[in-house]
């Protein structure tokens, strides 16, 4: 939902440059801050064609029907709305406390739904179920519901207990019986946004968040039973400080989520309208920012949490760290997944498909979104269709940002080229990172293992096998690695 900056030019000397347990290294950061994707799919989203057919993306639905084994599939559905508007929002959402706009939403993303339904194979397990946004509790219970069941005459959604269906809540509109109806209608698995407890901050960014209210729906979604419960966190937002913050995460851990996703706050108030609200003379300098981090990660070490990747943190035994170390995580534009290899199919505004061998994403604008929809057409707005190329460094990325660690001959022998000739320009580079201990190289395999200091500049270590970097002004477009 969010992306993430923090701005280090300039920053002074810093007060603590300790290496926590779990590698993080300050003067690494310092060095290495760059601007970078945060690879949630490769090409990256930016690098979508408006030229991308929608027959380009109906072949690949149904050439994924026809692979021996075919994979299974994920759906993601987009509900945009949002009761209020939090400042420092960058995500595609619309801003209305008019409940009807959802009824009509609703209707069109049935006829998405039915139009999508029609190109998978109806043996298809459907393992996993996302809502995200926007708020989808901005939906009624009754209204989610039927979703659910239109969705089920037309994709076959897995019945046990290993499926994955997970929802984005608001903690400002969900109360614990609310909770229990969610979890009757076979949700397992919650995200919270919290951001920040202190009263100073949520005021300053429009977010008034009751932290026992936030707290309570935790634990009683652990005595419901649901599986895990992830907690959106944001440093670097207006009047924060490392002790400010510090006290948030602390008092989160008191609910002991399983999970946790730490946010940089990227101010690009030119870029996100909402942000204009923001004074700047609020947000928290660049030391104090890495003081907000560097605290962050060791209190979530002491806690026992695992380092995830990117910006996630779990629990040893939740399913993300279970998968990571099983070999079956995945990233996807909700971030890390514990099943590997499902095709996605995204439904609604804006929302982002990956199926086969292609991506595409659904126009952005409601009223596009609806037109198509209105003919009968998929509202697919733009999309890539994935070359050989693509796909090698794919692989290689989502090793690296899965795993820590790529063995480049073994990719490349599935591809059919030679490591050696192939990653020469980036094995030069790599050379570089490996003299600053972000990665150990072996020569003999062209093996990649990224160092625990390296854990944190992953983003850092996967450009290297971008491409499309290399054009001339290409990392403008992002925000910085950390
Ligand atoms: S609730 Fe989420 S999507 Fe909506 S404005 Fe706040 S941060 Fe943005």
């Amino acid at each position: 939902m969010l992306t993430i900056a923090v701005h280090l030019k300039g920053a002074k000397a810093l007060p603590d440059l300790r290496i926590v347990n779990m590698g993080f290294n300050l003067e690494l950061i310092k060095k290495y801050d760059h601007a970078g994707p945060r690879y949630t799919s490769y090409p990256t989203a930016n690098l979508f064609s408006d030229k991308f057919d929608r027959s380009t993306y109906v072949h690949n639905a149904r050439a994924s029907n026809e692979h021996l084994v075919p994979g299974q599939i994920s759906l993601y559905f987009h509900i945009p709305f949002c009761d209020t508007l939090c400042f420092y929002c960058a995500c595609n959402k619309i801003v209305t406390k008019n409940r009807s706009r959802a009824v009509e939403y609703l209707d069109y993303l049935k006829k998405e739904i039915r139009l999508q339904g029609e190109l998978f194979d109806s043996d298809r397990e459907v393992v996993q179920l996302h809502f995200g946004g926007g708020t989808p509790t901005f939906l009624s219970n009754e209204q989610i519901a039927d979703l659910l069941e239109y969705t089920s005459y037309h994709f076959y959604l897995k019945q046990d207990s290993r499926r994955e269906f997970s929802i984005e809540i608001d903690p400002r509109g969900v109360d614990v019986a609310r909770l229990a109806g969610l979890r009757e209608l076979g949700f397992n698995r919650i995200s919270l946004g919290v951001q920040d407890f202190d009263p100073k901050v949520q005021r300053a960014v429009h977010r008034i968040q009751s932290p026992e209210e936030t707290l309570n729906l935790i634990k009683a979604a652990r005595q419901m039973g649901f599986v895990s419960t992830n907690v959106d966190l944001i440093y670097g937002l207006p009047l924060q400080s490392e002790s400010t913050f510090r006290e948030t995460v602390e008092r989160v851990l008191e609910s002991e989520p399983e999970r946790l996703s730490i946010f940089n706050y990227a101010h690009l108030p030119q870029m996100f309208f909402p942000q204009q609200r923001i004074r700047e003379a609020d947000l928290p300098r660049p030391e104090e920012k890495l003081a907000i981090l560097n605290s962050t990660v060791s209190i979530l070490g002491k806690a026992g949490y695992k380092y995830i990747g990117m910006d996630h943190f779990a629990k040893p035994d939740d399913g993300l760290a279970l998968a990571q170390k099983n070999g079956t995580l995945n990233r996807n534009f909700q971030g890390y997944s514990t099943y590997a290899d499902c095709d996605l199919i995204a439904l609604g505004v804006s929302a982002i498909s990956k199926v086969d061998l292609c991506y595409s994403q659904n126009h952005k604008k409601l009223e596009d979104y609806y037109a198509d929809l209105d003919h009968d057409r998929l509202p697919i707005a733009r999309g890539t269709e994935m070359s050989q190329d693509d796909l090698t460094r794919r692989a290689v990325i989502e090793k690296l940002i899965c795993y820590y660690t790529v063995d480049l001959n073994t990719v490349c022998r599935s591809a059919g080229v030679d490591a050696k000739e192939y990653f020469g320009y980036e094995w030069e580079v790599l050379e570089n990172l490996q003299y600053d201990g972000l990665v150990k190289l072996d020569h003999r395999n062209h093996r990649v293992d990224v160092t625990p200091s390296g854990r944190f500049l992953l983003r850092t270590i996967c450009m290297t096998f971008d491409h499309y970097l290399r054009r001339p002004g290409a990392q403008g477009t992002y925000s910085k690695v950390i």
